[in-house]
């Protein structure tokens, strides 16, 4: 199956499910460098949304800018590990690459 979009269109394949308080999603855990760990999918609860931080660097990695960003598709959350629980604050959302340290909602099982 194809698709193709013009430039710059923006699909959201979500529709309108916009995150709020008290929903399960997945958050995706870091895995270790050496592979001990791999990058997981965890439960987590949402605990606060619009919780994002506009942050910029410059080249040497000092931070020039760091405040407080309204944005609805960052969250908090309260990470439900098989052996323990966390809370991590300001973590966005990305849907498509699973990334370590984001969130998305749960897969579809059939
Ligand atoms: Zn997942």
């Amino acid at each position: 199956m194809t698709f193709e979009f013009e430039k710059d269109t923006k699909i959201n394949l979500w529709g309108d499910r916009k995150p709020s308080i008290g929903r399960i999603v997945h958050y995706v855990s870091y895995g270790t460098p050496g592979g001990e760990f791999t990058s997981e999918c965890r439960a987590a609860i949402i605990t606060e949304v619009g919780t994002g931080r506009f942050v910029l660097k410059n080249l040497a990695g000092e931070v020039i800018v760091d405040e407080p960003e309204e944005n609805p598709w960052t969250v908090s959350l309260c990470v439900l590990n098989p052996t323990g629980q966390f809370f991590n604050v300001g973590v966005p959302h990305n849907e498509d690459s699973h990334k370590g340290g984001t969130w998305h909602w749960p897969e579809r099982v059939d």
